[in-house]
């Protein structure tokens, strides 16, 4: 599949009147569109890419996909642009169905915007006409100036006469958002959009990106490594794993009642502390917790958030020793020898909050603050 197939040229259609000077940039696609999956398969021979997806976007929703590589976040895009099709499932737009049993429109068709990571530039082409070749229904100055526009958002537009060839990597990813984003399609696909570029760069395009499909009320969907560029960007963030949908949810969500251990993991910095259920809970120092769930003896995940462990006086909560200090700029971690516990706890903490002269100290867990897994969670 080519890029260009993505595009629907018009080059014969007679150009629209040029638009008077002073008029505001182009409208947001002409109609938000939500995007559904429903109970989407994909199969390669023996593997199971996908295992019955189901996640509904709605109109100008941004969600992002997130979970480790090969869990088939890429797949699901490719399966929701049509460059793919499900082995079994639906995906609709707008309630219409693109690919099912029945139907099945092709890329083209779709009005679909997708940036993907191998998002080859045309290379006889110069980059401000690059980003205008989606434009070919809008009159040539006009296309042109829309390219421009959205080259200066991204920080490109002094590059925009020059080829493809002559840029750095992540020059080049950031033309190719460019191109992505300028026809404001009602469906925005990306596939790692950020990743590689520099911490500052990324920060400024993540913004841009945000600020442009906010204004098309793009319905996106971004697939990202990083739960913060997850956290950042999204709505809604869908945590997938072995060609699962996990968890959906807003970040606040997901990181207050994590599913499970891997959600968990993925949202916040966690002692995970194995323990046995007896009597129906896991009786530790800081209390009992109670697990219907679970039966006697099993086996259990205590998971403590670092930020929930906190110093205090001795006298004070359980007994505990400073074993070592690691500083990290305006934080620091504390890891403890904590009565009662056969691990060393890890506090995260301020800098300013550590102990200077002391290593005995009082502990201080919120037991709010802790989660329990089953051990065979993962
Ligand atoms: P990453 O984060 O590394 O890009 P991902 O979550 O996007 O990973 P996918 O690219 O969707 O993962 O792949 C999901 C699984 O499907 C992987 O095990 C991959 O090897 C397999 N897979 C993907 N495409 C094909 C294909 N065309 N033929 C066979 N297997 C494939």
């Amino acid at each position: 599949m080519k890029l260009s197939d993505f595009f629907t040229p018009r080059a014969t259609e007679a150009a629209p009147p040029a638009e008077p000077k002073g008029r505001p940039p182009r409208a947001s696609a002409a109609f938000a569109a939500s995007l559904t999956f429903e109970a989407v398969e994909r199969r390669y021979g023996e593997l199971m890419a996908l295992r019955g997806v189901a996640l509904d976007v709605a109109p100008g929703e941004i969600v992002c996909l997130l979970g480790p590589s090969g869990c088939g976040k890429t797949t699901l895009l490719r399966i929701a642009s049509g460059i793919e099709k499900p082995s079994r499932g639906r995906v609709l737009i707008s309630g219409h169905e693109v690919a099912g049993p029945e139907r099945f429109v092709p890329p083209e068709k779709r009005h679909v915007g997708l940036m993907f990571q191998d998002f080859a530039l045309f290379p006889h082409l110069s980059i401000v006409d690059n980003v205008a070749f989606g434009l070919k229904h809008l009159a040539p100055a006009e296309a042109q100036r829309e390219a421009r526009g959205v080259l200066a958002r991204v920080g490109m537009v002094r590059h925009a006469e020059k080829f493809p060839h002559m840029l750095s990597g992540g020059e080049q990813q950031r033309v190719a958002l460019a191109r992505a984003i300028v026809p404001r399609p009602a469906v925005m696909l990306m596939d790692e959009p950020f990743s590689g570029l520099d911490v500052h760069l990324r920060e400024r395009l993540q913004e841009e990106t945000l600020a442009i499909l906010r204004e098309t009320r793009a319905t996106s969907i971004i697939v990202t490594h990083h739960p913060e560029e997850a956290m950042r960007l999204a709505d809604r963030i869908a945590v997938m794993r072995n060609g699962r949908i996990v968890q959906v949810g807003r970040a606040h969500d997901l990181h207050r009642d994590p599913a499970d251990l891997f959600v968990a993991r993925l949202f916040s910095e966690i002692n995970e502390i194995p323990w046995t259920v007896s009597g129906g809970a896991l009786r530790t120092p800081i209390g009992p917790f109670f697990v219907p769930e679970l039966a006697e003896g099993d086996n259990a995940i205590l998971c403590v958030r670092q930020r929930a462990v906190q110093l205090a006086p001795v006298g004070e909560g359980l007994p505990g020793r400073i074993v070592r200090v690691k500083p990290l700029g305006d934080s620091a971690l504390v890891d403890l020898a904590v009565q009662g516990f056969d691990q060393e706890l890890r506090a995260r903490m301020r800098e300013s909050e550590v102990p200077q002269r002391t290593v005995e100290v009082g502990v201080l867990i919120d037991p709010g603050r802790v989660l329990v897994f089953p051990a065979d969670d993962l």
